[in-house]
């Protein structure tokens, strides 16, 4: 059966970047199975596999817009060093939890360090980026009404 809406869908995948470095990938693992038509998956994915078949192989390229969304500079922030207290060393690249304005968890990520203060990162890490996708198509089945009520495959 081809890929539509209300189906359960198995892939493979490998994710890379426009540097060609490897971001994500299946190998090793299960295929990731999702709902089609849930949004279970990022949009630009998502429609790229509509009427795919079982054994297709697809070289799909997402733009942001269809992906994690463009880089938002309002989730950009420098802080004073004195907001990072008694962590002891800071570096590009680490993550910390914060709490958002509405209470919920958010991951940030530091993105500068410099002598007068730090700069974080709110974005979603693959925001702004153009998301390169191998896909295999490995199952495609009709999802039962249980998965349909709950938008997840089971
Ligand atoms: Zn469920």
């Amino acid at each position: 059966m081809k890929i539509q809406n209300n189906a359960v869908v198995a892939i493979h995948y490998t994710l890379t970047n426009n540097a060609g470095e490897v971001i994500d990938s299946s190998e090793g693992k299960d295929p990731l199975k999702y709902l089609h038509g849930a949004g279970n998956i990022i949009p630009g994915l998502e429609n790229a596999l509509v009427d795919c078949c079982v054994g297709d192989k697809k070289d799909v390229v997402v733009e942001p817009r269809d992906g994690y969304g463009e880089r938002d500079e309002n989730l950009v922030q420098k802080l004073p060093r004195e907001a990072f207290g008694g962590i002891d060393t800071i570096e590009v690249g680490m993550e910390f939890q914060a709490q958002g304005q509405d209470g919920s968890v958010q991951y940030v990520s530091v993105e500068k360090v410099e002598d007068d203060g730090i700069t974080i990162n709110a974005n979603h890490p693959l925001a702004g980026e153009t998301l390169n996708f191998a896909v295999s198509v490995e199952e495609v089945r009709e999802a039962t009404e249980s998965e349909i009520e709950h938008g997840h495959v089971h």
